[in-house]
């Protein structure tokens, strides 16, 4: 049982109301250029310089990506017109809910046409280690923020996937095979992200000895994945059901409710080069109260400090030698990226030639565009997985933005259908080459 169920709905329910996603029961004819069924939506805000997109998630606006001058600011009408009282000009870009088509491939307990809870990750996660004991082995790496509070929650768990020899898939960073670890839903509505991660782990049990590649990959390196890296923030999101809650950060409600966005963005909450970023607990990218301050964020911390080699020394301008090993790869949505260190600074790393060179190879599988958090997204982001798996230990790290923008398959809840298609194909491809390269991915 998991006592905070109930008040997690409800506070879904507030972070509707409160961030007027939830349309009010309005009668009057929408405009030209609104949501077509007046609920919530993608509004593009054009001609906004960084500073100026700053300002607005300061202010408590949920800008989801920028690039190009040209922000996403994510709400209902009310949104709409505050940019407008601000003198901004939204342009509706798409609606935030796709229609949830009868998939036929949804999963008992399932929402929102297949996605998976919580509960059913941690399930198919031990499934596959226990009918996989010679490929898998599970671990739990930590708790989530309300286990912690002993208010229900998760535990965070990982797996390891490899041809299992003497000493494989151990808590130990001198393992034999190179590793590749991989992260998901660390924000929790990247709702794409879980399942990609879901997939990728029965692709490779069910691919070993009959597809070439995964074979390859699964005889020489050693395959990490945490599927529900925010378990809590996840489990907020699936009480919407066809409706799914925009929880972004995790559950931890201690800087107040906001309304209904309470939480510490995971990913500004890492502790390598941490806080640059907004102290106002209710914005979306709020980075908590100290570095590594949050349980999920000391999990994801603890597992890449024991699986893998400390290979960069001290200083920031200090490069990773040519023959360091493994890769990490942190799954977010969307905006088609492969973002490469680092987060914090718009400078480069030292290793920046060929962290591109990879995240190149890597791309050309999703086709997506590679480049510095500066130049995708279009802000600095400090506290980040990527910052800290390259930044200490000097691996060759990546944060995907999978997804489109608008359409069926776009945006933060694409339509379930959609991971039948390239969604799912592509990043699938993407993660093999990255795992393959994790021997030497600096080149040797
Ligand atoms: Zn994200």
């Amino acid at each position: 049982m998991r006592p905070r169920k109930t008040a997690m709905v409800l506070a879904g329910a507030a972070v509707l109301a409160a961030s007027g996603l939830v349309a009010a029961n309005s009668t009057a004819e929408p405009l030209a250029g609104d949501p077509p069924d007046g609920g919530p939506a993608i509004w593009e805000v054009s001609d906004l310089s960084p500073d100026e997109v700053r300002d607005l998630e300061e202010t408590g606006f949920d800008v989801a990506e920028y690039h190009d001058g040209t922000a996403d600011v994510i709400g209902g009408e009310a949104v709409a017109d505050s940019l407008r009282e601000r003198g901004l000009d939204p342009h509706f870009e798409d609606s935030l809910y796709k229609s949830v088509a009868d998939t036929g491939v949804a999963a008992e307990g399932s929402y929102y046409g297949g996605y998976k809870t919580p509960d059913l990750h941690i399930d198919h996660l031990d499934e596959v280690a226990a009918d996989n004991p010679e490929l898998a082995t599970a671990y739990d790496v930590g708790d989530s923020w309300l286990k912690t509070q002993g208010e229900g929650g998760y535990d965070i768990k990982a797996i390891c996937l490899t041809d299992k020899q003497e000493g494989d898939c151990e808590l130990s960073p001198d393992s034999a095979k190179p590793r590749i670890s991989i992260v998901a839903q660390i924000h929790a509505r990247e709702i794409a992200t879980g399942e990609i991660a879901w997939r990728y782990m029965d692709y490779l049990v069910e691919g070993y000895g009959s597809d070439d590649r995964v074979t390859e990959l699964l005889d020489t390196t050693e395959v990490w994945i945490v599927p529900i890296a925010n378990p809590d923030g996840v489990d907020i999101v699936a009480s919407g059901g066809d409706r799914p809650v925009l929880q972004r950060k995790n559950a931890n409600d201690s800087g107040g409710e906001c309304g209904g966005r309470f939480g510490i963005d995971l990913n500004r909450n890492h502790s390598y080069q941490w806080g640059d970023e907004t102290t106002d607990p209710c914005a979306e990218t709020y980075q908590g109260e100290g570095a590594a301050s949050e349980p999920e964020v000391q999990a994801l911390e603890g597992l890449f400090d024991k699986i893998h080699p400390d290979q960069r020394g001290e200083g920031d301008g200090e490069a990773a030698p040519a023959d360091t090993r493994d890769v990490m790869i942190s799954l977010h949505a969307y905006g088609e990226y492969v973002i490469v260190p680092w987060g914090y600074t718009p400078d480069t790393p030292p290793n920046d030639a060929e962290l591109r060179e990879l995240g190149g190879a890597i791309a050309s599988h999703n086709g997506y565009r590679v480049g510095s958090g500066s130049e995708t997204v279009g802000y600095t982001s400090s506290g980040t997985t990527d910052d800290y798996t390259y930044g200490v230990m000097g691996i060759a790290s990546y944060t995907f933005e999978v997804g489109g923008q608008s359409g069926e398959c776009g945006g933060f809840f694409p339509q379930y259908s959609c991971l039948e298609g390239d969604l799912w194909s592509t990043n699938r491809d993407a993660l093999t080459e990255a795992g393959l390269a994790a021997g030497a991915p600096y080149g040797g």
